[in-house]
């Protein structure tokens, strides 16, 4: 008797498509809004750091001397914060996920100075240097 309720879901469901999709070899259409994971514009970074500072898990590792970004992503909860507090808006949630992998592996891009930036970062090591060579000259 039971059987016979459950007869027309049974024969529908012999006749209708999978609901499941076949990945990786078919690829995932990911919805609107999916956190996915977070990636950066690294030519836009100015190695502030606000993003390591106000990451909750601590996933973010900024190198201000080497003009370093890098990610933990097994530590990052996708919460998007750091999205929110990077003055330069460069970072962003990436809908998908990263590639499967045996090792836990840490995610880092490296900013490539321009001549400009260079020249500005010079300048201002020299403005630094003068006014510490003034202070001591007045403490004398
Ligand atoms: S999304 Fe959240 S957890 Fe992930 S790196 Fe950004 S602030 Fe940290
Ligand atoms: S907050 Fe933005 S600009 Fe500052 S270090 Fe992070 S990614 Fe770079």
């Amino acid at each position: 008797m039971g059987i016979m309720r459950f007869a027309p879901t049974m024969l529908r469901q012999l006749f209708e498509k999978p609901v499941t999709k076949n990945y990786p070899a078919e690829p995932i259409n990911y919805p609107e809004g999916s956190r996915g994971h977070i990636d950066i514009d690294i030519q836009q970074c100015i190695s502030c750091g606000a993003c390591m500072i106000n990451c909750p898990p601590g996933a973010i590792t900024v190198d201000r001397k080497n003009k370093t970004w890098t990610i933990n992503r097994f530590d990052c909860v996708q919460c998007g914060y750091c999205t929110r507090v990077c003055p330069k808006k460069c970072l962003y949630l990436n809908p998908g996920y990263q590639t499967p992998g045996p090792e836990k592996v840490t995610y880092s891009q490296t900013h490539i100075m321009t001549e400009a930036e260079k020249q500005k970062e010079a300048e201002l090591a020299a403005k630094r240097a003068a006014a510490i060579k003034a202070a001591q000259a007045k403490k004398d």
